[in-house]
This record gives C-alpha cells, sequence and structure tokens, in this order.
C-alpha cells in the first residue's frame, strides 16, 4: 500500500522546511507533517491542507507524543503517500499550503480541557471524512481563500523559492482553469516586477503594498465573467 519509504518521507519533509526558510522567515515555527496526524481519517477531499490560526487538536497531540510541539504555530499536512501516488509535485502543494500560512499571523493556545479537545477532535472528523465532491455544487471555485490575495502571495512565494533554486512547477496551484480564472501566468506578468521589488519584504508588507492596477483589473474580470456564466 504504501509507496513511499520513512526516509523519503523525512527527506521531502525537510526539503519544505528549507524552503520555508528561505521563503518567509517571518515564520519563526512552522509543523510539517507528511500524513494525517495519528487519529484523524485521511481526508478524500484534500491532498494537503494548512492549519495557519489554529492548533487542530489531533496535530497537537501527534506532536506531543514524538516530543516536537514548540508550542501555537501553522501547521501543514502533506498527504504524501498519495500525492505521490497522483504524480502530484510535493514541493508544489506545499508551497500552495505555505501561502495559506502568509502573511504570519498570532495563534492562540488551545484550550485545554478534556471537552474543548473533544469538540475539536469531532470537528476534524466530520472535516476529514466530508464526501470528495462536497462543493460540486457550491461557491466560486476560489472558495476557501484562494482568491486574489491568495495568487499574489503564492506568485510571491514561488518567486522567492525559485531564486532559492527550488524546482517546482506551479500550474494548477492557484488561478487558472480549475479555479475558474484566467492562467497563474497571466496573473504573474499583472504583477510584473513586484515579487523582485519585494524581496527583501515580509508578506505583512507585501500585502499592505497597493496592488498593480493591472492585477485588479484582470481579478475583477475574470470575477465578472464567472458571475456572468462564461468560462475563462
Ligand atoms: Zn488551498
Amino acid at each position: 500500500m504504501c509507496s513511499i519509504t520513512i526516509m523519503e518521507r523525512e527527506t521531502i519533509i525537510a526539503e519544505c522546511h528549507r524552503l520555508a526558510a528561505a521563503v518567509a522567515p517571518e515564520l519563526p515555527t512552522l509543523y510539517i507533517l507528511g500524513a494525517p496526524p495519528d487519529g484523524m481519517p485521511a481526508p478524500s477531499h484534500s491532498t494537503a491542507w494548512a492549519t495557519p490560526q489554529h492548533v487542530e487538536p489531533f496535530t497537537k497531540a501527534h506532536l506531543e507524543s514524538r516530543g516536537a510541539w514548540r508550542g501555537p504555530a501553522p501547521a501543514i499536512v502533506l498527504q504524501l503517500d498519495r500525492l505521490l501516488r497522483e504524480c502530484i509535485d510535493p514541493l508544489a502543494t506545499f508551497a500552495h499550503e505555505l501561502t495559506h500560512c502568509l502573511p504570519a499571523r498570532p495563534i492562540a493556545e488551545p484550550e485545554s480541557s478534556a471537552a474543548a479537545v473533544r469538540n475539536g477532535q469531532r470537528y476534524s472528523i466530520l472535516w476529514a471524512e466530508l464526501p470528495a465532491d462536497r462543493f460540486a455544487d457550491g461557491p466560486e471555485p476560489w472558495h476557501s481563500d484562494h482568491g486574489d490575495r491568495f495568487i499574489r502571495i503564492f506568485i510571491h512565494v514561488c518567486h522567492r523559492a525559485w531564486e532559492h533554486d527550488f524546482k517546482f512547477l506551479a500550474g494548477g496551484c492557484a488561478a487558472g482553469e480549475r479555479y475558474g480564472l484566467s492562467h497563474l501566468l497571466k496573473y504573474a506578468a499583472a504583477l510584473d516586477d513586484e515579487p523582485q521589488r519585494l524581496m527583501g519584504s515580509t508578506f505583512a508588507e507585501i500585502e499592505a503594498t497597493p496592488v498593480p492596477q493591472a492585477f485588479a483589473d484582470l481579478w475583477a474580470a475574470d470575477v465578472a465573467r464567472y458571475t456572468n456564466g462564461a468560462t475563462v
């Protein structure tokens, strides 16, 4: 069943940690798991996910049991077995999930009462067991924070990663047909040289910088097109 050795899994996770440190040194701690934490069912609807602003109880218990808990911090879970089986690049997937964690935001200490932990676990199990097609007739395809803000940060993440010699393809990880939007390259062109100009900025500073007009126009046109029922 398992197509990936422990060594391969550790190598990929170490590479993801290196990427995060190079791209976003503002994130002091980031947990990266190569499979769902102990006790959580493997969701069929997601090959990876991030918890940027809350501590998921199964993840906390998993880290504590391995002596790896360092306090509240964002966590990224990659279903590495499945990603590799489906020929999806783990590094590109990680760049997507890392984008969800940026800019760095404070995370409160999780409630530790037995009832709070139980409720949190119940929520996680419900989420994990949602059907794969749960949004088939649901909201816009860029729901769950995959809109203009996400696309902009993702382009910066990729630019920085590539500048540090990480090699992965980003198509399909933001914007494009999958999200009912123009291709990622079109958004990158609309950002112009912003990723290069703001290489030394934190992601909070990037978000505080007015977005180039061409980028805002492209986003507005995509949303209007989608709302009017036309395809890209
Ligand atoms: Zn996402």
